[in-house]
């Protein structure tokens, strides 16, 4: 089984005074062992949002109103047991809910983790990369402690040595000489106080890292060389990797899957090279438009008009209907749903009445995105 995670139905709304925004609308997501997948979409779409209910490390007023987020741990014959299928067994002796066994293929709910479950989850199994994670160091202790402390937070039987010795090689693996153990943030660059994080993120081995625009604070060639170690880190590893970004430009020839957020919903998910050469959403097709390409010429900075709808009082129809250049009389009624009419490209699906044979339409689809 290559499935590492798969979250079905999510929906999340965030409690305010004057209504309930909906924040994620029943997102569903798959991700395979060591895959990477850039989650895009302009701020606000809801792509933190639905990484932090995947973490469980949404607070009040955001509350998840629906969904499963399945994970599966890697269980095989004769391996050391993790701290956290020993968690999920710890808690099945007591018999709890079925679901959480790590023996059957059903995947294990996050959302229906114990506390202490979690703690093992946390780290073990996934990290988080916040967006602002490079001031996210403490600035009164050297780096090599802060990552030593990682480890022994999460194996307190490990050697302190044999924390050391792990400490330098997350360095090495990130490129920083192991000697800057002793060093202190401020006396290293921005991109390196990144590397360190990354290496913070690898330190326990998880099998997901969730990186929420972690590069944003950088200069774009230093965002690049960052974005190029952790993808070719992640490859090495076999870690999975979901890389929440708002610029596609970056991220692109670096992931496997593109998955684009809309208005809480998921419109488009395709892999890189169908992505690339034909989004079919026509916000997708805004997206790969918005920005200059790296290579070859520069595209010209056509942006999207408008902005996102109120996720208080969502409009009838397709969310995009405002701001889409194709919209017709169907799309201001009824919402199209996420599926897959292409028959060149299978794994592809895209939420949008052009592409649904049933629906007249009074616009020309979109052709590949040059
Ligand atoms: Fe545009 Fe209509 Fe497609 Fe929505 S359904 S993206 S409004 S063409
Ligand atoms: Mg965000």
């Amino acid at each position: 089984n290559n499935l590492l995670l798969d979250v079905r139905n999510m929906s999340v709304d965030y409690y305010a005074a004057n209504g309930a925004v909906h924040a994620v609308r029943d997102v569903n997501l798959s991700l395979k062992r060591g895959e990477i997948v850039g989650l895009a979409g302009e701020s606000g779409s809801g792509k933190s949002t639905l990484a932090y209910a995947i973490a469980r490390l949404l607070r009040p007023p955001a509350a998840i109103t629906a969904g499963q987020v399945l994970y599966y741990p890697s269980i095989q014959e004769g391996e050391r047991r993790t701290a956290f299928t020993a968690a999920l067994e710890q808690a099945n002796s007591k018999i709890t809910d079925p679901v959480n066994s790590p023996t059957q293929s059903s995947g294990v709910d996050i959302l229906k983790l114990t506390p202490p479950q979690l703690r093992a989850f946390r780290w073990n199994e996934l990290s988080i990369v916040f967006q602002s994670a490079m001031n996210a160091l403490n600035p009164v202790m050297d780096i090599g402690t802060q990552i030593i402390d990682v480890l022994r937070a999460h194996q307190p039987e490990r050697s302190v040595q044999s924390c050391k010795e792990r400490a330098r090689e997350l360095l090495k693996l990130v490129g920083i000489a192991p000697d800057r153990l002793r060093s202190y943030p401020h006396e290293l660059s921005g991109g390196m106080r990144q590397r360190v994080i990354i290496a913070i993120a690898l330190a326990l081995k998880p099998e997901l890292i969730i990186m929420d625009e972690p590069t944003t604070a950088l200069d774009v060639v230093v965002q690049r060389e960052i974005l190029d170690l952790i993808s070719s880190l992640c490859k090495e590893t076999g870690t999975a990797l979901i890389f929440i970004t708002h610029d596609l430009s970056l991220l692109l020839e670096l992931v496997d899957r593109v998955a684009v957020m809309y208005a809480g919903k998921l419109v488009e998910v395709a892999d890189r090279n169908n992505f690339y050469a034909h989004a079919r959403h026509p916000y997708s097709y805004g997206l790969m438009n918005s920005f200059p390409t790296l290579h070859g010429p520069r595209r010209k900075m056509v942006g999207i008009a408008g902005s996102p709808p109120d996720l208080r009082n969502i409009p009838a129809g397709c969310p995009f209907h405002d701001r889409c250049p194709m919209a017709f009389e169907a799309c201001h009624q009824v919402i199209p749903a996420l599926r897959t009419p292409f028959a060149d490209a299978p794994e592809q699906i895209a939420a949008c009445h052009l592409y649904d044979p049933k629906i007249t339409r009074t616009t020309q689809m979109p052709g590949p995105a040059d």
